[in-house]
């Protein structure tokens, strides 16, 4: 289920021309060129579930249970074989483990049951597991799979809304502008730039823009002004 949200028009920045987005990319490209997921994972399945318990929780959390859970269970045979109880001491310390562990447990068994226990490579498919929406599933589709995708967050969302980039009222209609405006050499990488850009200098209370490598580009009216 993909959270809406709306951002009144007067928090968001004027609309980026196609020549400042293409800047804007090529400088968070030129900064951190290969940029990757703060989850910790080793396979696709791995990866999957993370991107499950990772709903409402840091990356930081779900990597401090996934480093105890792992080791004990990385496929889906296994995750049945410690079973819903088990996995829910594993995860525990993350928000919402009851139901992400059903969700763990019941994915795992229609993995078995209609993937040979790979994780599949679809939308479509990956959309009809439990617990996984459009989000996870383009997160898994970008990351494990090497699609073009744009899984958009609360980071990227805010993101894209205050600097103009690619405003919309709720999650689907940034993901819908953004897949119009990336060009497509930065497709690939857009989800982890923007996420990364949001989490550690377009921060939700104080966005760091002094410091901010594209704020020349960026349209919000009320950048944080210089100590
Ligand atoms: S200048 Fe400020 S508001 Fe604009 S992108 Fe940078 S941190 Fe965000």
């Amino acid at each position: 289920m993909i959270a809406k949200k709306r951002v009144p028009a007067k928090r968001r920045g004027e609309r980026m021309a196609p020549a400042e987005i293409g800047e804007f990319f090529a400088r968070l490209a030129e900064l951190d060129p290969e940029p990757k997921t703060e989850l910790e994972y080793a396979t696709p399945f791995e990866l999957l579930v993370a991107v499950v318990l990772s709903a409402q929780a840091t990356d930081v959390g779900v990597n401090k249970a996934t480093r105890r859970l792992f080791p004990v269970a990385n496929t889906p045979q296994a995750m049945l074989a410690l079973g819903e109880t088990e996995l829910k001491h594993h995860i525990s310390t993350i928000g919402l483990y009851n139901a992400k562990a059903a969700n763990v447990i019941a994915l795992s068994a229609l993995l078995l049951e209609h993937h040979g226990g790979e994780v599949p490579t679809t939308r479509a498919e990956l959309e009809a597991l439990p617990g996984v929406g459009r989000k996870t599933a383009n997160v898994v589709l970008n990351t494990a799979f090497g699609e073009d995708t744009i899984a958009v967050d609360t980071h990227i969302f805010r993101v894209c809304n205050r600097t103009g980039l690619a405003p919309g009222k709720d999650v689907r209609a940034v993901e819908d502008e953004l897949l119009r405006v990336v060009p497509a050499k930065f497709r690939r990488h857009a989800h982890h730039w923007l996420i990364l850009h949001g989490r550690y200098t377009c921060k939700a209370r104080k966005p760091q823009c002094p410091a901010c490598s594209v704020r020349d580009l960026c349209h919000w009216p009320e950048k944080t002004p210089a100590a």
